[in-house]
């Protein structure tokens, strides 16, 4: 027997259509997108977080999260409900044959000469940044330290780019290909610039957070994103991993001194859970709203025992939040060994309850 009410709730109907990789827009009180059971030109497909249903009004088929899965998945009634009750949704298990829209845009690996222009711009933007008092101060506001931002080789988007790069002896159509440069433009330019490392301290990616409320407010180069963060946490040689979702929730895990990796959203790549899986305790410290609870369950089915979601302070929305708190790491420890008790005690009681699981 399945609880079908806790399986709607564990699997909310947005959320769900949009792991399936419909991008959805609100209208209103409901969402609409392209509908991935026929060819739509026009988004037809609504969805009804109210209602917890959906309908296409192209191809006339409509239900609840199980029914989506269910016709997305191509299995019955049963199997669904089953599937539903032990994962998230897992799209490389979708017959291929599903006409869906691709999540996020996927990217060619960088060649040598476009990660030597990425680590030159990282080396000019950390320069920039001891010119600029004012984002030095923004970085302290959110409990960045110049001591860590000298670490983590961040920057700050100055003007000179391409002169740098020219003194550098480095042409600019690597820079044109992977977005730091757009013809004379410097599309990084106003930002502070969070770069990945690599085990020797190399810039192979970076992003430029908008110190205002421009957008995008996060713009990433035209590159692969990484698992933010994961040499270093793997250099450290420890056995925990704390996962966030943004870049400065990351940055609040190292100024906390913890080993620490970030989405950069909330979906893990193939190639992420596969690292995350080398980890012996993966600490899932996600955003405490809709999509980030969502991506924690999603994340915690898929690593099973070594994954613990850690339930924020109340009234917290995130780890950098907690990172501006004078006792914000005391605080998150705090939260952290809370739902890891729990957690233990989650899994020790389904043992004693569950003969077959006693027995395996
Ligand atoms: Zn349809």
């Amino acid at each position: 027997m399945y609880d079908l009410d806790a399986i709607r709730t564990a699997h909310p109907i947005v959320e769900t259509v949009c792991d399936a990789g419909v991008e959805l827009r609100r209208s209103g009180r409901r969402f609409a997108g392209r509908c991935p059971f026929h060819a739509d030109g026009a988004p037809s497909l609504m969805v009804y977080p109210e209602t917890g249903s959906y309908f296409c009004f192209g191809c006339n088929t409509g239900g609840d999260v199980i029914d989506f899965v269910g016709r997305l998945r191509r299995t019955g009634f049963k199997e669904t409900v089953e599937y539903l009750s032990q994962h998230g949704l897992e799209l490389d298990h979708l017959p291929t044959n599903v006409t869906r829209l691709p999540s996020r845009t996927v990217f060619p690996a960088l060649t040598a000469e476009e990660l030597a222009t990425v680590d030159a711009a990282a080396t000019y933007y950390a320069g920039m940044l001891n010119r600029y008092t004012d984002v030095r101060a923004y970085l302290a506001d959110r409990g960045v330290g110049s001591d860590l931002a000298r670490r983590l080789r961040l920057g700050y988007g100055g003007r000179g780019l391409a002169a740098h790069l020219r003194s550098r002896g480095l042409p600019l159509d690597p820079a044109r290909r992977i977005g730091l440069l757009d013809g004379e433009r410097e599309p990084f330019t106003g930002r502070v610039v969070i770069p990945d490392l690599d085990a020797g301290g190399h810039a192979r990616w970076l992003t430029g957070r908008t110190l205002g409320s421009g957008s995008p407010r996060y713009l990433n180069l035209r590159a692969p994103a990484p698992l933010l963060g994961l040499r270093r946490a793997q250099l450290r040689g420890d056995r925990a991993v704390i996962v966030t979702e943004g870049p400065f929730d990351w940055l609040t895990g190292c100024g906390w001194e913890l080993s620490a990796v970030a989405l950069l959203g909330t979906h893990a790549s193939r190639d992420a859970l596969a690292a995350l899986h080398g980890f012996r305790r993966v600490y899932l410290a996600l955003d405490a709203d809709g999509p980030g609870r969502h991506a924690a369950r999603a994340l915690a089915s898929d690593l099973g025992e070594r994954a613990t979601i850690v339930d924020l302070p109340r009234g917290i929305h995130d780890l950098n939040e907690l990172g501006q708190r004078r006792d914000g790491r005391t605080a998150f420890l705090r939260s952290l060994h809370a739902s890891h008790a729990r957690m233990e005690e989650t899994w020790s009681s389904t043992t004693h309850s569950n003969p077959r699981a006693r027995a395996a």
